[in-house]
C-alpha cells in the first residue's frame, strides 16, 4: 500500500496525491483487451510502459521546447519503494478537456467513420483508403475525454475551439502533429510503425502548456511491426496480438468476464512488451 491519498483508479493505472502541486502516476501490470481488464496480469508490464514513457519524454523535449511547452515528468526515481520502476512523480496540471489524437495511418474507429463519410469529423480524407492505409499527411482527430465506462467521441476542430479557445486549439493541433511526426520518425528508424496516438495536455500552475499522462506507450498508441505492415486488414499489433488471438480462439464472447490467460500467453505477451521497449530505445530492459 502506498501511503498517499488515492485520487483515481483507471483500468491500468492509479493516481495518487503527492502534494498540492504533484501527483504520483503508478502503472500496474494489468492488461486490458476489447475494453475489459483481464484477470491475469502481465509481469513487468507496468515497469516496461513506465520506462518507455520516461524515455519518450526525453526524446520529445526538443519538440516541446520549440513550442515553449514542457512535459510533466519530475522524477521516475524519487518514488515510493513499493512502486519503484513503475511510477512517475509528475507536476499536477489542470488538464484540457480534449484527447489530442494524431493519426498517420487509418485504423480502428477512424476506419469506421471514414467508410461511412469519407472523413473523420471535419478532416476529409482521400478516396480509396482501407484499414491500415498510410495517410498522405498525419491528421489531428481530437476526441472528448469520456467519463469512466464511456467511449471517447471524435469531435471536430470547431468543438476544440469552443472548449479551449481558438488560439489554444491551433496550438494543440500543431504541437500534437509535431510530437506525432517526431515519434513516428523515431519508431520508423526502429522498424516500428506508429499508426496513431493520443496525447493529453494540461496547464501548469504558471500557465505553461504541458504534456501530461503517459506518452507513446502501447496503451495510448497503435504500434505495428513495419515488416508485416500490409493495408487492407487489421494489422498485427506489436503488443497485444497474442492476447487478442488467444482470447478469440478461446471462444470468449467479449461480454462476460474474460478468462484467465495461460502461462505461455502471459510469457509471450511479456516478451513482446520487453521487445518493443528494447527495439524502440536500443536499451536492454533491466
Ligand atoms: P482508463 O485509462 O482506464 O480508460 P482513465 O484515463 O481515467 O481511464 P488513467 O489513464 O489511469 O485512467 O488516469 C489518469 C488520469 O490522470 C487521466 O484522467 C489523466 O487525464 C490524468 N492526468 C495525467 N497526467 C496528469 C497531470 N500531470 N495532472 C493532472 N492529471 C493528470
Ligand atoms: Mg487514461
Amino acid at each position: 500500500m502506498i501511503d498517499l491519498p488515492l485520487v483515481a483508479r483507471g483500468k491500468v493505472r492509479e493516481v495518487y496525491d503527492a502534494g498540492s502541486d504533484r501527483l504520483l502516476l503508478v502503472a500496474s501490470d494489468r492488461i486490458s483487451a476489447y475494453d475489459h481488464v483481464l484477470p491475469t496480469p502481465i509481469p513487468d508490464k507496468g515497469r516496461v510502459l513506465t520506462a518507455l514513457s520516461v524515455w519518450w519524454f526525453e526524446q520529445l523535449t526538443p519538440v516541446l521546447d520549440s513550442f515553449g511547452a514542457a512535459h510533466h515528468l519530475l522524477s521516475a526515481d524519487d518514488v515510493p519503494a513499493e512502486v519503484a520502476g513503475r511510477a512517475m512523480l509528475v507536476r499536477r496540471l489542470t488538464m484540457l478537456p480534449v484527447e489530442c489524437v494524431a493519426r498517420g495511418y487509418l485504423s480502428g474507429s477512424g476506419t469506421v467513420e471514414y467508410q461511412r463519410t469519407g472523413a473523420i469529423r471535419d478532416v476529409v480524407l482521400p478516396a480509396g483508403l482501407v484499414e491500415g492505409s498510410r495517410l498522405p499527411e498525419p491528421v489531428f482527430t481530437p476526441s472528448t475525454k469520456a467519463e469512466v465506462g464511456e467511449h471517447d467521441e471524435a469531435i471536430d476542430f470547431a468543438t476544440v475551439e469552443s472548449l479551449v479557445g481558438p488560439s489554444r486549439a491551433v496550438e494543440l493541433r500543431e504541437l500534437t502533429l509535431a510530437l506525432y511526426r517526431r515519434g513516428a520518425e523515431i519508431a520508423e528508424a526502429a522498424g516500428i510503425v506508429l499508426a496513431d496516438t493520443k496525447f493529453e495536455f494540461g496547464l501548469s500552475a504558471e500557465g505553461q502548456l504541458t504534456l501530461g499522462d503517459e506518452v507513446l506507450t502501447p496503451d495510448s498508441s497503435r504500434f505495428w511491426p513495419a515488416i508485416t505492415w500490409s493495408p487492407g486488414a487489421a494489422q498485427p499489433s506489436f503488443d497485444k496480438q497474442y492476447v487478442r488471438d488467444w482470447l478469440t480462439s478461446s471462444g470468449w464472447d467479449r461480454v462476460s468476464p474474460p478468462p484467465e490467460l495461460p502461462d505461455d500467453v502471459v510469457a509471450a505477451t511479456r516478451e513482446r512488451y520487453v521487445t518493443a521497449y528494447e527495439q524502440l530505445t536500443g536499451r536492454a530492459f533491466a
